[in-house]
């Protein structure tokens, strides 16, 4: 399988682009991600010019704006220039299927940034450019290099990465009704896995050759807000004995005995996701079932990464 463009913070990869000059590498992204995606570096600040080392700067809110300012000389205003620079790179951001930033920097930062007001800081923020940039790309999936320590954030993204790489094959093959229609058949036990989900089946009712592309658009933007929320213990507890459900014929009394014990242990979290999938993985070798083979619920990205041994 191809590698997956993924934009990133260059401070992350180890580039010394940071204003001090030092270096911000990432174990996890260069040693474990690094195999599969295909990091495309960005740093703003470098960017738009203002060199390395440079002057530390801070977002600073005034008159209702949040600024990028110089800390020691509040004159020096960066906050066109980094927002210039994102909305230059809209094209390069068009083919990426997810992007990691660098958390709590005033152009970088996704959430929770430092502003001052007052003097005062609040952990209140987006980064200039990264605010920019995930204005002018709202299906882009966008994590912070921190919080992907958080085996749920990290498995959320990673599977939100995939899902929109997929959807760019097709979009790349061309839309038919038809392969839309295939292409939420396979995501849908993964729609399912999220709470609340809406069921984007509805769309998919009325789709004809001269609606396609409209209601394609619709449909990925609900299905990438959909998978946003992170997928809890309890759905997918109801997925699996959804999934087991077409097994019914099929397993004999102890089978199913033990199908049930292992997705209970998995509600209680006693075991890992992995568990109850491999065992279902198991029985679906000796009783293939086409759609549940075709989905991307049991497998929905290389089984290296290992995610949903941590869930
Ligand atoms: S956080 Fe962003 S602007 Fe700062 S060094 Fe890293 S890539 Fe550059």
């Amino acid at each position: 399988m191809k590698k997956i463009p993924v934009g990133i913070s260059s401070c992350l990869l180890g580039q010394a682009v940071r204003y001090d000059g030092g270096l911000k590498l990432d174990s996890y992204i260069v040693g474990t991600l690094a195999e599969y995606f295909d990091f495309k570096p960005f740093c703003p600040e470098v960017a738009i010019g203002i060199g390395t080392p440079r002057p530390t700067i801070q977002l600073v809110k005034i008159d209702n704006e949040i600024r990028s300012l110089g800390v020691k000389n509040p004159d020096f205003d960066v906050t066109a220039p980094l927002r210039d620079y994102a909305n230059r790179q809209k094209a390069a951001h068009d083919g990426l299927c997810g992007y990691i930033l660098k958390k709590d920097s005033p152009s970088c930062g996704m959430e929770r940034v430092k502003v001052y007001i007052n003097n005062q800081p609040q952990k209140m923020g987006t980064g200039i450019y990264a605010e920019a940039m995930i204005r002018n790309n709202p299906l882009l999936p966008v994590e912070e290099e921190g919080r992907l320590g958080d085996p749920r954030l990290r498995e959320n993204f990673i599977q939100r990465v995939y899902v929109l790489y997929r959807w760019k094959r097709l979009l790349a093959e061309g839309l038919t009704p038809s392969r839309l229609t295939r292409f939420h058949a396979r995501h849908k036990l993964i729609i399912m896995s999220h709470e609340n989900y809406i069921d984007l089946g509805q769309l998919l009712a009325s789709v004809t050759k001269s609606n396609v592309n409209d209601v394609a658009n619709s449909y990925i933007t609900q299905l990438m807000s959909t998978l946003k929320k992170v997928a809890s213990r309890k759905s997918h507890v109801n997925v699996l004995q959804h999934i087991q459900g077409y097994l019914k014929k099929e397993l004999s009394v102890d089978d199913k005995a033990e199908l049930c014990e292992l997705i209970e242990r998995y509600r209680h979290g006693e075991v890992p996701l992995i568990v109850p999938i491999n065992l279902l993985k198991h029985h679906f070798r000796k009783n293939p079932d086409p759609y549940i083979e075709d989905s991307h619920y049991m497998s929905p990205y290389p089984q290296e990464l290992q995610l949903i041994n941590e869930r």
